[in-house]
């Protein structure tokens, strides 16, 4: 293979409850997975219906252009069908972007400690990643504005960054949207966003209509509930969401997933539940660090990035100290942060589990 692809380091997802039950003699029953920022309600009731309806289509191709979906999300966020595009995931999202946007060789900047796709989705096309150092565990905007160079294609921007939690003003990154050179797309990847408190919402799609080169990135896997049926979209005007759909796959959503999808757009219900669980769960597992005498980073997602300890080899001999008493939380010694462990906010036993085991981890 090419050097670039043969330079990638594979992508670490949090560790299947299955294969941890196997390798560590326990019960599948008695495992608490608070590893990949799932939703700890699972999947919405309304999207569970929507998927026994579609099951009698499978015979059928998806639909390639997701009519009924992009039109749920025209009607949510008042877009144009023409501006939407769909992802198996948003991980696809950002790969479509890089793909559409980045020649090998171009570069991309995104900032340290930020989410693990960005380095792999730029060294799959080849491209030149700038890195850029992070302020307080989060995006140094300023920095990263000074760090476009000519050949710049591309930044990708986290909000809530993924995997230290941390939150960018609006602000903020209006003014980085003033001032970033048009020929630059701005990725926003707000996977997070449903999470945020009210306070904190702001209007990005405000910001596509008026920066051409803005895509904003969205997923149906967290609050939403949806990860194992692989949803994410972008919004962004016609021309660059145009451009995306010519390197997108044909039938990359299929249709379980397009239907659920619709569902769950709708569900206000869950989708406030969720935010609810999470808030509490926050407020749960910090107390518990609080009482633990643990640095964390306070965080704005569904998870919580915590200091288990002063030497290199703390993160992962407290993960194992978990997995040994059935609990899957997420090492990220890849992100170079091998003194931290970042946790899935869970349901309130599943955080209570956690902190015991925590507590026994730090102990041993
Ligand atoms: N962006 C960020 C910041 C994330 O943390 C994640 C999930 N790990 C994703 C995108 C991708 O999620 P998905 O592909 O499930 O939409």
């Amino acid at each position: 293979g090419p050097a670039h692809v043969r330079r990638i380091a594979p992508y670490q997802a949090g560790r299947p409850i299955s294969e941890v039950a196997r390798e560590f003699g326990l019960d599948e029953a008695n495992i608490v997975k608070l590893a990949s920022n799932e939703n700890p309600l699972g999947m919405p009731e309304s999207s569970r219906r929507a998927i026994e309806a579609a099951l009698a289509d499978l015979g059928r191709y998806p639909d390639s252009n997701g009519f009924e979906l992009k039109a749920a999300i025209a009607a949510k966020y008042d877009v144009p069908m023409d501006w939407i595009t769909l992802g198996n995931g948003s991980n696809d999202i950002l790969e479509l972007a890089a793909h559409a946007l980045v020649a090998p060789g171009e570069s991309i900047v995104y900032s340290q400690y930020s989410f693990a796709v960005y380095p792999l989705a730029t060294q799959g096309v080849g491209a030149r990643g700038i890195e850029v150092p992070s302020l307080n565990y989060g995006h140094d905007i300023p920095a990263m504005g000074r760090a476009i160079e000519a050949d710049t294609k591309l930044v990708f921007i986290a909000n809530p960054n993924n995997p230290t939690g941390t939150f960018v003003p609006a602000a903020e990154l209006e003014a980085f949207l003033a001032q970033v050179p048009p020929q630059v797309v701005v990725v926003l990847d707000e996977a997070y966003n449903e999470y945020l408190a009210a306070e904190l919402q702001y209007d990005s799609i405000a910001w596509v209509r008026r920066y051409p080169n803005l895509l904003v990135s969205r997923t149906m896997s967290k609050a939403y509930g949806l990860a194992g049926l692989r949803v994410g979209f972008a919004i962004a005007q016609p021309q660059l969401t145009d451009l995306l759909n010519r390197v997108r796959q044909p039938f990359n959503v299929n249709s379980l997933a397009q239907a659920a999808a619709i569902a769950a757009l709708n569900d206000r219900e869950f989708l406030e539940r969720s935010a609810q669980i999470n808030a509490a769960g926050y407020r749960q597992l910090t107390a518990g660090f609080d009482a633990l005498g643990l640095e964390y980073v306070p965080s704005y997602g569904n998870f919580v990035l915590v200091k288990v300890g002063a030497d290199d080899g703390a993160g992962s001999r407290v993960n194992l100290a978990l997995l040994k008493q059935g609990i899957i939380v997420r090492p990220v010694n890849g992100y170079g942060l091998p003194q931290w462990l970042r946790i899935s906010i869970g349901l309130p036993e599943e955080n209570a589990a956690f902190l015991t085991a925590l507590k026994q981890a730090l102990a041993a």
